[in-house]
């Protein structure tokens, strides 16, 4: 997976957390505001301005003292909510909110045992948030304010709303994240597939790319399912080539090659690079029907017409052909081939060479 769309994915990410528990702080003030609470308004109107900051700012990198700041606030909030309005307000809920995000840590660059660390540290602070706000507090601590009835109801419904819609939202946000994250992965892996099986220079198939057609069409050809030949091509006096117009005339070469084989072939028919300035033909077909291919084909080449510094370049190419009935398997195949490339290079080359 690209970094880049990682890292911009997850930044979107914790930036929505921050925007929802923004969104439940400004709740919270409101409704303690609204309630005339002491300490509260101002506590929850700081978290808001703090969560607000975060959302404007967070990215992977800094999520260590983000989430550290986030967790000391989501703490007080829960002794400061439980002081003021006992233990039955729900607050301490958002502890449980924060357990999810605190895996991002593995998304970060720290050590693995420290990230295993760091996730049994805030489990463990979780538990003890929760324990000392909404037992050791309460037990010692009267609340300083008696709400009527309604109103600690009201208070705590919202709240305990509040805090089980955040962990839904943040859960969806880290599933769906998680599960777009594979789903890039496999994008970005099939096309390095494709990659890994494709010649770079002239587009085709290159001879990892073509083993599968050609063990599929000799399979096929083998069940009577359809005719099998296999030729081998080879660029005539390359190395003149080379030498005469330069490698990257050269290159060119390959490269209109690549372009003629994939525009004149018939779609059934495969070609691939095989190495070098060498390339093996996979046609399903019977052996004159290939031969007159490859005839058509070579005489392609040889008026293809390209030019280096305003010369002509000499193109042709020399081919040796086999059908499936001549040999003995898939590398006597192109052995065969190979032998009858290297007839007709001796004959004079530029021809297609049957035997
Ligand atoms: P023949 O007619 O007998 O096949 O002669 P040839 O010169 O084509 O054969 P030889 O094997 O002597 O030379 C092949 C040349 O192909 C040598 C090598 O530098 C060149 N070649 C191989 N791959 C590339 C490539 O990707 N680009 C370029 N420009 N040249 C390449
Ligand atoms: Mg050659
Ligand atoms: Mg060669």
């Amino acid at each position: 997976m690209r970094v880049k769309y990682f890292e911009g994915d997850i930044k979107r990410q914790l930036r929505l957390l921050y925007l929802g528990s923004a969104v439940v702080a400004v709740l919270n003030g409101i409704i303690t505001a609204v309630l005339r609470l002491p300490i509260l308004p101002v506590f929850y109107c700081i978290s808001a301005l703090l969560f607000f900051f975060l959302y404007k700012t967070v990215t992977l990198r800094i999520f260590l003292p983000a989430f550290a700041l986030s967790f000391l606030d989501v703490v007080l909030q829960s002794f400061f909510t439980v002081y003021v309005l006992g233990d039955d307000c729900g607050i301490q809920l958002y502890l449980l909110a924060l357990l999810i995000p605190s895996y991002y840590i593995r998304m970060t660059h720290y050590s693995p045992a420290f990230q295993r660390g760091f996730i049994i540290v805030v489990c463990a602070a979780c538990i003890v948030g929760y324990l000392v706000s909404d037992e050791i507090i309460d037990y010692y601590i009267d609340p300083i304010t008696h709400i009527n009835n309604l109103s600690e109801l009201l208070f705590t419904f919202i709240n305990v709303l509040g805090s089980l819609s955040l962990l839904a939202f943040v859960g969806s946000i880290f599933a769906q994240g998680y599960q777009r994250g594979i789903r890039e992965l496999l994008r970005s892996n099939s096309k390095l597939e494709t990659e890994v099986e494709r010649d770079a220079l002239t587009g085709l198939k290159n001879r990892r790319g073509i083993e599968p057609v050609l063990t599929a069409c000799y399979q096929a050809w083998q069940g009577g399912k359809a005719p099998l030949t296999v030729a081998l091509g080879d660029i005539d006096y390359f190395k003149h080539i080379n030498d005469t117009f330069g490698h990257e005339a050269g290159d060119l070469v390959l490269q209109r090659l690549g372009e003629l084989f994939r525009c004149k072939l018939p779609t059934e028919a495969k070609a691939c690079r095989w190495g070098g300035e060498e390339f093996l033909f996979v046609l399903p077909m019977d052996k004159e029907e290939g031969k007159a291919q490859l005839e058509e084909l070579r005489r392609e080449i040889q008026s293809m017409g390209l030019c280096a510094h305003n010369e002509p370049i000499p193109v042709t190419m020399t081919f040796g052909l086999v059908s499936g009935e001549e040999a003995d398997g898939i590398s006597d195949l192109i052995r065969l081939a190979d032998q009858n490339l290297y007839a007709g290079k001796r004959a004079g080359r530029n021809r297609v060479v049957v035997l």
